[in-house]
């Protein structure tokens, strides 16, 4: 059975059963190296890169998850307002606690599965800054007939001269 869909992994990637680490003594580790294409994470979020490690250790609460993730995800630029792809560095450690608890926003189900998926979703929210820009040089929309000024300029600049410019131009054609 294919994890493609539509060209997305499925976010069932980053399930990952961890059956034989609740039988293994506390302090016994596991390293997951992950390098993803386009990943599925949630309804509402792709990510168009997953790279980097999460180490899986298991203590006397759960199992402790560690480590350092490269992702690319889309995002809309508050100035042009076009979709463009931020990168995030995320450094990830929660706690999966074992027997899962109805507290317990993170837990290693019963079935052994422990889902990074929610975790790693709510760290790309978190680490997503406000007022994101595609690139420090977007020009935005146009306040007037709102084109995207990335584009090309509208016909909107000749009347948004600066009035004083203006003042210098007419000097200079009376000369
Ligand atoms: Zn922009
Ligand atoms: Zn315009």
């Amino acid at each position: 059975m294919s994890n493609l869909n539509n060209g997305f992994l499925s976010n069932r990637v980053l399930k990952i059963n961890v059956g034989f680490l609740l039988h293994s003594d506390p302090g016994t580790t596991r390293e997951y190296t992950f390098d993803l294409p386009k990943v599925r994470l949630a309804q509402d979020l792709t990510l168009t890169s997953l790279q980097g490690q999460v180490r899986l250790t298991r203590n006397t609460r759960g199992v402790l998850a560690q480590g350092h993730l490269a992702v690319g995800h889309l995002t809309e630029c508050v100035r042009c307002l076009e979709q463009f792809e931020q990168h995030l560095d995320l450094d990830i450690e929660e706690l999966y606690v074992y027997p899962p608890t109805p507290d317990a926003e993170f837990h290693v189900a019963e079935s052994g599965n422990l889902d990074l998926a929610p975790l790693i979703r709510a760290e790309v929210i978190v680490q997503t800054p406000m007022g994101s820009i595609c690139r420090p040089e977007c020009r935005g929309l146009c306040p007037q007939c709102g084109q995207n000024l990335n584009e090309g300029p509208c016909g909107c600049e000749e009347d948004a001269i600066d009035p004083r410019l203006a003042i210098l131009r007419d000097l200079r054609t009376n000369d």
